[in-house]
C-alpha cells in the first residue's frame, strides 16, 4: 500500500483571493498583492455574482435518457463523440511533448511529468486497443518510451507513487512483463524493493505507522476524530493530501491483522468528517480555514470525499455517509465546471470522477448523465477560456489527465480514479 503518496505536492492554484465578505477582501493584505487581471476578474465576479472558480452549469440536470449501452459500455451515440475528442487531443499531446522534449528541468514524475504519460498509454492500451493488435502494441511501447528516462534515472529523494520513484518502477514491472520481458520487470522490483515484492508484513507495518501517528496527532486535543494527520502544518481535509484521502485508503487495506482496528478507528473519523460539510454539500479545504465554502475539486473539496464516504457506507452500511455522497456529487454538479481547467486534480475531469463513483455503486443513471456532461464539457478543451496549468499536458494538471477521462468514460461501470481509487 502506498498511502504515503498523499504528501504529494498539488499544483493547485491557491487563488486564496475569494473572501465571500467584501470588507475583508478589501482590508486584507492580500488585496495589495493582487495581479490587476485577478482583481479585474474578482470585480467582475463580485458585480455579477459568479463564482470566481467555476462556470455557472450550461447543462439542464438527467432527465431519463438512455445512456448505456446492451453491452453495458457507453451508448455508441456518445461514446463516437468522445472517441473522436480523444483522437484530436492525443495529436494535440504528441505536438506539445515533442515541442518540449528537452526540459532544463525534467520532471519524472507520476503526477506531472513524464511516468503520468506512461500511464495514459498503459491506460489506452488497456481500454481502447484490440488484444494482440498493432493499435494496442503500439499505445504499450509508447508507455514504455515515456518510461525509459525515469528509469534510467530514479531520484532517490520520494518513495511515493504520484512523485516519487515508485511510480515509474511500479508502471515498468507492469508494463515489462505484459510485453513478455520477465527479466525487466523484475529488474524495476527486485533492485528497489527486493525479491519478495511488497511483503504482506509490509503492508501491515505502514498501515501501523500511518494509524499510531494518526492516533498520537488525534490525542493531542479533544476536538480532535481519533487519528488526525497533518500536511506542511495545516490539517488538510481533501483528497489528494488531506484526512479523506487517508480515510479511505484506509479503508482498502483489508488485512486480517490491521482490519479490526480500522474499522473501530476511522468509522468516528467519518462521523466527524460529516459535521464539517456546508449547506452547499461542499467541504472546507482544511480544519480552520477561513476561505469557508471555497474550492470544489477532487484535491480540495466535496468531490475528493466521495469515495471515502462511498467506502464508508460499504463498510458501515450507515445510510448518512450515503446521502452525505449525494450531497457532494449535488454541489460537483453545481460548481464543478472549473475555471482552473479541463484535468484531474482541480479540474472538470476530476469533478467528473465523482459521479463515476457514484453511478458505480448506485447503477442510477443521474450520475452517468451528469458525467457525459461533463465529458462534454471536456470535449471542448480550451473554448471556454479557462486558465492553463502550469504543466499544461501533465496526467494531474493537464490535458493527460482529460484524455484518461474521456476513455474512461466509454466502459464507465469500471472506471475509475487514476492512482487513487480502487
Ligand atoms: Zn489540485
Amino acid at each position: 500500500m502506498s498511502t504515503s503518496w498523499k504528501t504529494a505536492q498539488c499544483g493547485c492554484w491557491s487563488s486564496a483571493f475569494w473572501v465571500k465578505p467584501v470588507h475583508h477582501l478589501a482590508s486584507s493584505s492580500y488585496a495589495i498583492s493582487l495581479k490587476d487581471e485577478m482583481l479585474e476578474n474578482w470585480i467582475h465576479n463580485m458585480a455579477t455574482g459568479e463564482s470566481p472558480h467555476a462556470f455557472e452549469n450550461p447543462f439542464p440536470d438527467y432527465n431519463g435518457e438512455k445512456l448505456l449501452g446492451e453491452d453495458r459500455k457507453l451508448a455508441s451515440s456518445i461514446a463516437d463523440r468522445l472517441k473522436e475528442s480523444v483522437g484530436r487531443l492525443l495529436k494535440h499531446l504528441h505536438t506539445g511533448l515533442s515541442h518540449d522534449a528537452n526540459p532544463k528541468r525534467p520532471d519524472f514524475s507520476v503526477y506531472t511529468g513524464t511516468s503520468g504519460y506512461a500511464y495514459l498509454y498503459l491506460h489506452l492500451h488497456r481500454c481502447l486497443g484490440v488484444l494482440d493488435s498493432k493499435e494496442n502494441e503500439q499505445y504499450l511501447g509508447q508507455a514504455l518510451e515515456h518510461l525509459r528516462e525515469p528509469l534510467a534515472n530514479p531520484q532517490g529523494r520520494r518513495h511515493t507513487f504520484l512523485c516519487g520513484d515508485a511510480g515509474p518502477l511500479a508502471l515498468g514491472a507492469y508494463i515489462f512483463s505484459k510485453m513478455g520481458d520477465e527479466r525487466s520487470s523484475t529488474q524495476c522490483i527486485a533492485n528497489h524493493l527486493g525479491m519478495d515484492k511488497v511483503d504482506r508484513e509490509v503492508i501491515v507495518k505502514v498501515t501501523r505507522a500511518i494509524l499510531d501517528s494518526g492516533q498520537a496527532m488525534g490525542s493531542q486535543a479533544r476536538d480532535n476524530p481519533p487519528l488526525m494527520y497533518e500536511w506542511h502544518e495545516k490539517k488538510y481535509l481533501g483528497g489528494a493530501h488531506g484526512l479523506a484521502g487517508i480515510y479511505y485508503t484506509l479503508l482498502l487495506v483489508k488485512d486480517s491483522e490491521v482490519w479490526p482496528e480500522i474499522e473501530k478507528l476511522v468509522r468516528p473519523c467519518i462521523d466527524y468528517m460529516l459535521t464539517l460539510q456546508f449547506a452547499s454539500g461542499n467541504f472546507p479545504s482544511s480544519i480552520g480555514s477561513s476561505s469557508g465554502d471555497k474550492l470544489v475539486q477532487w484535491c480540495h473539496g466535496a468531490p475528493g470525499w466521495v469515495c471515502m464516504f462511498v467506502a464508508a457506507y460499504k463498510t458501515y452500511n450507515d445510510k448518512r455517509y450515503l446521502e452525505a455522497a449525494e450531497r457532494c456529487c449535488d454541489v460537483a454538479w453545481k460548481r464543478g465546471l472549473l475555471k482552473k481547467g479541463y484535468g484531474l486534480c482541480h479540474g472538470a475531469a476530476g469533478n467528473a470522477y465523482a459521479f463515476l463513483t457514484m453511478f458505480r455503486l448506485t447503477q442510477n443513471q443521474k450520475y452517468l448523465y451528469r458525467a457525459c456532461k461533463f465529458a462534454e464539457w471536456c470535449c471542448d478543451y480550451g473554448k471556454h477560456q479557462c486558465r492553463t496549468p502550469d504543466r499544461p499536458f501533465s496526467l494531474f494538471e493537464g490535458m493527460a489527465g482529460t484524455i484518461y477521462f474521456l476513455v474512461d468514460m466509454l466502459d464507465p461501470l469500471n472506471a475509475k480514479f487514476p492512482a487513487f481509487e480502487f
